[in-house]
């Protein structure tokens, strides 16, 4: 029943099967097949005006053999033939951003006396030409210092990437000790999930005087053109629009990098690279000042440059001092150029090998052939044709897959296609499903599977004649031959037990212990769920959900209900044996809410009087888990666990934990075990709830430690979620838990799923990360997929790759729907082959490398160091980028940090996710924030780890109150914050605002109701309704990014100078975070000395 099946015990076509009459889908219009009419496909043609017509003129939908051109310049939107005079070479390096560091001699502090201005060239070169996304940027980080004394870069320990030492005496300095994990001393409101702000003890650093010799010069030039933002007069190339700024190549080079030889094949480095080492050593010696005047790589050739001059922007400042922010690449300015430059159009997936916008720009997508960006998204989309190339640039090869992503309303969800008995069309062989790729051969009555070559016959009912360029008549009328996603309605073959499945069961397990009780947590959640009962998910357009219900309560024993339709009155059954867990009653346990509502609310409405009174503080949990899959194997269906927990089960059965929280080892070989469970009984459980394909959704309350990380390992393994209140008080967290609540009882979502990604021959998929069980190598096994679960998935060499054939994916994943419906989902995705690494760094997605880098560390710290972690994210970013810098960029001094264009944010991010609190915790991070971080993290998709990593900024009051669009944010720092405006900052799961101590008393009246700054209620998590413009915008604002993300933010008021404010300044991250973290400028100045060495 799984999709890697090689030979179900039927073939899956060809042979009579047994009709299943509930799979005729009346809104596709039936049976495809030789008799079926091509416009059966009514409902299908219809959503999608374009699809009949024959692609865009340059749009080519790419079918294996039909030419795709071998170059990827040939790729390049129509109309742009002319770059492709630029070879692969050079020019094709073509975006990138320079940041250029220069050595100084002598050691000087960090922010010291100011230097002389070391530098007269131009700090921003402007690449002639393309517009500014394409642009060669020089970002000069001018007369940034390094001790002339230290020609080897030291270690990376030396900046503070190190870990943080001393953690204990960290938190006495603390001001809102307590404030972050123990509610113990709890005041201020608990901020339970996500990062918690660090300890005030500065980073140890094992070699301070390094941190300490960076020192820099006002950078004497203009800024950065991508970073400042508009296109200059002029630097129009003439082209048509540029919907891929990763392909813009650079106009003619001679004149600009003599010599520069990138297209060769990987090897050692060009003869310029020994001059640059010279002229490194010339800066070491002290001549670095006046010869690197004029920069002779950069300078002349930029005719561009002095316009810079011009550019809007804060005044140059004269007195040299440390690095300007402004200078080095800035998240921002590359969200809003991609918003601007791709979010107008729509993104047509008909292009192989196309970089799709940032996961930061509206826009919508129109299926051509290749799956949405929502649903697949590749660290690059040209990927090195052999392994050596992938082995020397590191760039790890992975695409990041939602495969039940839920689409904006102007898009449609992927066709159904129903092949009646004969099941969906596979390759014989590899048993890929057919798809867009798969080329079809001998009139029609054969087809070349794309992926392992293998010839296959069409069966008769399939066969269809094909027209002169050799594609089916009929492709446009099957969503399978001429679209990247649509789903297969699966045979009984694909069912468990060759079984079409029941509908499945949503169990509703309560903890009713003292703590469940006396927070108020019981009675709320049985108040809410009489009504969420409501709300079960439903598929398309069912009158009611075929989901059925069940509830259990329990501490040390647990209680089953009896709610049949018929009883008067609920019944109560104990189980006291917990160690011998069985389900005592079969019939009336899961029922029809609709038939038993009656029964249900009257069990609402006594479970939080029954247990009132209780005195009794002990839990049990996998016992609870345990009684819910043998319920639903008993009713043979597959379902969703919802558990209420709330503490540390301590009691004796199986399963039970001790509390083992040791802050101590911390910074230790020993570190690892804080995030390993700490019994191998969860997972053996969970092992069967994977084979029941009961998913597991765990809803925390804890007031102390709970061991997140071994409670976590039911719900990860099963495809499930796990939510933390800490400190849960019904007055403070109703909303954000009822929110929550809601969303997940009526999210759609997938059971006992299996996901196959399949490869064409030369890479395969060799690791995953997320929420699944894997019990072999290929197959992801998901008890419960929904729409917000990610599975990244690492792709490696295991054969030469074709530039002309690329590589293509395809992701299947087979399901059972809410409504029982067993189904086939296919994602496909062909993707450029090169043989030029300029491609590859000219084609990758920063965001979704950070995706997969955390990922990959967040998973690294179960088994590593965490400094280890650490240091192998470092060392690989440096490979990334000197691999760059050594094949791909222009010729230019070693003083220069020269930075793909597509990876200019890769050392901020980086730095993000290493001094994020799994990887480097501040003093009040909890154990089990941590643990519990971290799985999260684990299936986030490319949006959420974007945010999370580094969180939104936004000014409320600088623009006028009547402007209706977001604010534009700012970059996270302390030094953007003015103290007379107020911010909102948020990042998928914690929303704050601040309040500048200067804010006009107006502005306070019409926020918070009240007259001053200092009758500000610091840590306020809701905002007075008051009926003026401002506050009806903010709070407008509040509700529409709450909206985005999956999980409810709950809303801190931080008022500046407050105690507070720590935790707000915890995510600001380009700043040195109090845990060690370096700022995003010193990290950048780090990562160029390890490049160097790289180099040299
Ligand atoms: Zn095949």
């Amino acid at each position: 029943m799984n999709v890697n099946q090689s030979a179900p015990p039927v073939p899956p076509y060809g042979q009579p099967q047994p009709v299943y009459p509930g799979y005729h889908q009346s809104s596709y219009g039936g049976q495809p097949g030789s008799t079926a009419p091509p416009n059966t496909y009514g409902a299908y043609n219809g959503p999608v005006p374009g699809y009949q017509q024959t692609p865009p003129p340059g749009v080519s939908r790419a079918p294996p053999s039909s030419g795709v051109p071998p170059t990827s310049t040939a790729q390049v939107p129509c109309g742009q033939g002319g770059y492709g005079q630029f070879g692969q070479g050079d020019v094709q390096n073509g975006p990138s951003s320079t940041v250029q560091m220069q050595r100084l001699p002598g050691s000087q502090p960090f922010g010291s006396a100011p230097l002389a201005p070391v530098v007269s060239q131009p700090t921003v070169l402007q690449p002639y030409g393309p517009p500014p996304t394409s642009a060669q940027v020089t970002a000069q980080l001018a007369g940034m210092q390094i001790s002339g004394s230290v020609i080897q870069a030291p270690p990376p320990s030396g900046l503070g990437y190190g870990p943080p030492t001393s953690l204990a005496s960290a938190s006495g300095s603390f001001p809102n000790s307590g404030l972050y994990g123990s509610c113990s001393q709890g005041q201020a409101p608990p901020l339970s999930q996500a990062q918690g702000h660090s300890g005030a003890q500065p980073p140890q650093r094992s070699a301070p005087q390094q941190a300490s010799s960076f020192t820099t010069q006002a950078s004497g030039g203009p800024r950065m053109p991508s970073m400042t933002g508009p296109l200059l007069p002029g630097q129009s190339f003439g082209g048509p629009p540029l919907n891929q700024p990763n392909h813009v190549s650079s106009p003619p080079s001679q004149a600009l990098h003599p010599g520069t030889q990138m297209a060769g094949p990987p090897g050692p480095p060009p003869p310029m690279h020994s001059s640059q080492q010279q002229g490194y050593q010339l800066q070491q010696n002290g001549s670095f000042g006046p010869t690197r005047g004029p920069q002779p790589n950069y300078g002349s050739p930029y005719p561009g440059a002095p316009a810079f001059g011009s550019q809007p922007g804060p005044p140059q400042p004269l007195p040299p001092k440390r690095l300007d922010p402004d200078a080095i690449p800035s998240p921002i300015q590359v969200i809003e150029d991609d918003r601007n430059n791709r979010g107008s159009e729509p993104f047509v997936t008909g292009v192989r090998g196309q970089v799709p916008p940032l996961v930061t720009t509206n826009f919508l997508v129109k299926d051509q052939g290749n799956a949405s960006p929502r649903y697949i998204r590749c660290t690059s989309y040209n990927i090195p044709c052999t392994s050596d190339m992938a082995k020397q640039a590191q760039v790890p090869l992975a695409a990041v897959i939602k495969p039940l992503a839920r689409l904006p309303p102007e898009e449609a969800s992927p066709y159904v296609v129903d092949h009646g008995e004969s099941g969906p069309l596979r390759c014989n062989r590899c048993k890929a499903y057919m798809c867009p790729f798969m080329q079809f051969v001998e009139g029609g009555r054969r087809f070349q599977c794309c992926f392992c070559s293998c010839i296959n016959d069409v069966p008769p009912q399939y066969f269809q004649h094909l027209d002169h360029t050799g594609k089916r008549v009929d492709a446009y009328d099957r969503p399978e031959l001429s679209l990247g996603s649509y789903e297969f309605l699966a045979t009984v073959d694909y069912c468990k037990n060759n079984k079409f499945p029941s509908p499945p069961a949503f169990i509703f397990m309560i903890d009713v212990s003292y703590n469940a009780i006396r927070s108020g947590l019981v009675r709320l959640l049985c108040e809410e769920l009489k009504s969420l009962l409501d709300f079960l998910p439903r598929e398309g357009g069912a009158e009611e959900s075929a989901i059925r219900v069940g509830f259990v309560t329990y501490n040390k024993v647990l209680h089953f209900y009896n709610v049949k339709s018929s009883l008067a009155q609920p019944q109560m059954m104990v189980v006291s044996d917990v160690a011998d867990m069985f389900v005592p009653l079969l019939d009336g346990f899961l029922v029809n809410v609709n038939e038993s509502r009656a029964v249900i609310i009257s069990l609402l409405d006594q479970i939080p009087e029954m247990f009132a009174d209780t005195r009794e503080t002990e839990t049990v949990f996998a016992p609870v888990i345990q009684a819910g899959m043998e319920a639903l194997k008993a009713a043979e269906c597959a379902g969703k666990l919802f558990i209420f927990h709330t503490s540390l089960p301590i009691a004796e059965a199986p399963g039970k934990l001790k509390n083992r929280d040791d802050r101590k080892l911390i910074n230790t070989d020993k570190e690892k075990t804080l995030f390993q469970p700490q019994t191998g009984t969860y997972q053996a459980l969970a092992k069967e709830c994977v084979a029941q394909g009961c998913c597991v959704d765990l809803f925390l309350f804890p007031n102390q430690y709970v061991d997140v990380a071994t409670l976590s390992v039911v719900p990860q393994l099963t495809g499930g979620s796990v939510y933390k209140y800490a400190c849960f008080q019904v007055e403070n967290d109703q909303e954000r838990f009822m929110s929550d609540l809601r969303r997940d009882v009526e999210k759609v979502i997938g059971f006992d799923a299996v996901m196959r990604v399949r490869t064409s021959t030369g890479i395969r998929a060799v690791d995953f990360f997320g929420a699944f069980y894997m019990s072999n190598t290929t197959d992801v096994e998901l008890a419960g997929l929904d729409g917000e679960k990610t599975v990244t998935v690492e792709f490696k060499h295991d054969d030469r790759l074709n530039e002309e054939s690329g590589a293509l994916l395809q992701c299947a994943l087979l399901y059972t729907s809410c409504a029982g419906q067993r189904r086939l989902r296919i994602h496909n995705l062909a993707l450029n082959c090169c043989t030029q690494l300029a491609d590859l760094y000219r084609n990758c997605e920063t965001d979704t490398l950070i995706n997969y880098m955390a990922k990959f560390a967040y998973r690294g710290v179960l088994s590593s160091p965490v400094k280890t972690v650490r240091d192998t994210l470092i060392t690989q970013c440096a490979q990334i980028l000197a691999c760059y810098r050594k094949n791909c960029a222009s010729p230019s001094s070693a003083g220069q940090l020269i930075l793909p264009e597509c990876m200019k944010l890769l050392p901020v991010y980086l730095n993000c996710v290493l001094k994020s609190d799994v990887l480097q915790p501040g003093a009040e991070v909890t154990t089990d924030d941590r643990a519990y971080v971290r799985q999260l993290v684990t299936s986030m998709d490319v949006a959420e780890t974007n945010v999370f990593f580094y969180p939104r900024l936004l000014p409320l009051t600088k623009s006028p109150i009547e402007s209706t669009t977001e604010p534009p944010a700012i970059r996270a720092s302390e030094e953007r914050l003015s103290n007379g405006d107020i911010y909102l900052l948020e990042n998928g799961l914690n929303l704050f605002i601040w309040v500048g101590a200067g804010v006009q008393q107006g502005v306070v009246q019409s926020l918070f109701s009240v007259s001053s700054f200092s009758q500000i209620t610091s840590g306020l998590s809701i905002l007075p309704v008051l009926d003026n413009p401002l506050s009806k915008k903010v709070r407008g604002l509040i509700d529409s990014l709450r909206a985005q993300r999956s999980r409810y933010m709950k809303l801190i008021v931080v008022k500046q100078e407050d105690k507070l404010e720590m935790l707000f300044k915890h995510f600001l991250v380009e700043d040195k975070s109090l845990s060690g973290g370096a700022s995003y400028v010193d990290f950048l100045c780090h990562m160029h000395k390890e490049i160097r060495q790289l180099l040299s």
